[in-house]
């Protein structure tokens, strides 16, 4: 367990040092906050890009709705043409509802409690936690993804994601107190963005590394770690190429009902577990061609792929007409069979 309040001065003296610039933000420990209005709109623009992306945003945003009541008072049409470019339209669409709302409901002022922001629509749990630090310096606990990360890693949590989250938002939790709140949020988003990184964290410039468990294990960027997916089935199958004498591919199209169902395909056996019967729809001397993988959703399959001259009913085609009707598992097989 890490000596809390030595680890929060430490990155507080580093935030204090080194806080990055950003357009939404006021220097550490000033006795100025950034107010509700910048912080949430910062916050909700930085919810699907990055810092230099949603910048000059902020900043035209801003300029020309410089309070949370102009911005409800825009028109719809500018607002969404202003939003241009930082994707996520509902986004944009929730942004006013939520000005409206500040400005109709609350008398254009933004409720000062996590409980209060949060009533408000299109505000969640973590931009209603960041708001009550930031703008009014209360002990929210802000956990967003970076923070699980530096987290997990300052506690070595064990615990696999997703089922570490409750976990990780309490061990978050120990570290809040009800000195510098917003400074103390910011300086974490600032560490989990500049050193605690996603793959190569930067320990040995890290304030916090004196205190870090997962740092001390010698593999920090092993944290946090992910619940491996469940593997998937295996199946395999046995794709027949036939061509006629003139080298044109025998075509079939597949089942209604079923995978790939109405498509083109080559001929193929069903596609089991365990090894189908060799059982080609014309009787000719099938040579062997290899095999190739592919993977779908729900298994992985191995199709063997056989080839063979022959007639027989089928949609003939020529091979690079064939080629471009087929899906990709019965590509690979074409091409394994002509290579
Ligand atoms: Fe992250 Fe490394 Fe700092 Fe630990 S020591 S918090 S792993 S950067």
């Amino acid at each position: 367990m890490p000596d809390v309040s030595a680890l929060r001065q430490a990155l507080l003296d580093w935030y204090d040092a080194g806080a990055r610039v950003l357009p939404w933000r006021a220097p550490p420990g000033s006795a100025e906050r950034t107010g509700p209005y910048r912080v949430w709109l910062s916050e909700v623009m930085l919810q699907q890009t990055t810092v230099a992306h949603a910048a000059p945003y902020f900043l035209r945003f801003t300029e020309r709705w410089p309070t949370v009541n102009d911005l409800a008072a825009a028109e719809d049409a500018d607002v969404m043409a202003a939003w241009a470019g930082l994707g996520y339209y509902a986004r944009a669409r929730n942004l006013l509802a939520c000005a409206r709302a500040v400005a109709n409901e609350h008398g254009g002022v933004f409720p000062d409690t996590e409980t209060g922001l949060l009533s408000l629509p299109g505000v969640g749990a973590y931009t209603a936690a960041a708001v009550a630090a930031i703008a009014f310096d209360q002990p929210a606990n802000v956990v967003d993804g970076n923070v699980e990360r530096v987290v997990s890693r300052l506690f070595a949590v064990e615990t696999p994601l997703p089922a570490a989250r409750p976990e990780l938002r309490q061990l978050a939790g120990t570290l809040v107190t009800d000195a510098r709140p917003g400074d103390w949020a910011q300086g974490l988003m600032d560490l989990g963005a500049t050193v605690c990184r996603p793959k190569a964290p930067l320990c040995l410039l890290c304030p916090v590394a004196f205190a870090c468990v997962g740092y001390r294990s010698g593999a920090p960027e092993r944290f946090p770690l992910k619940a491996k997916k469940a593997e998937r089935p295996h199946r395999q199958g046995i794709a027949y190429v036939l061509r006629d004498a003139g080298g044109r591919v025998a075509v079939v199209r597949r089942p209604d009902k079923g995978l790939l169902g109405g498509m083109a395909g080559l001929p193929t056996s069903e596609w089991r577990t365990a090894a189908p019967a060799f059982d080609p729809p014309v009787a000719a001397d099938w040579r062997e061609a290899g095999a190739v993988e592919h993977v779908f959703t729900h298994f992985a399959l191995t199709l063997r792929v056989v080839e063979a001259t022959g007639a027989g009913e089928f949609d003939w085609r020529p091979a690079s007409e064939a080629r471009a009707a087929l899906p990709t598992v019965f590509k690979k097989a074409l091409d394994r069979a002509l290579a």
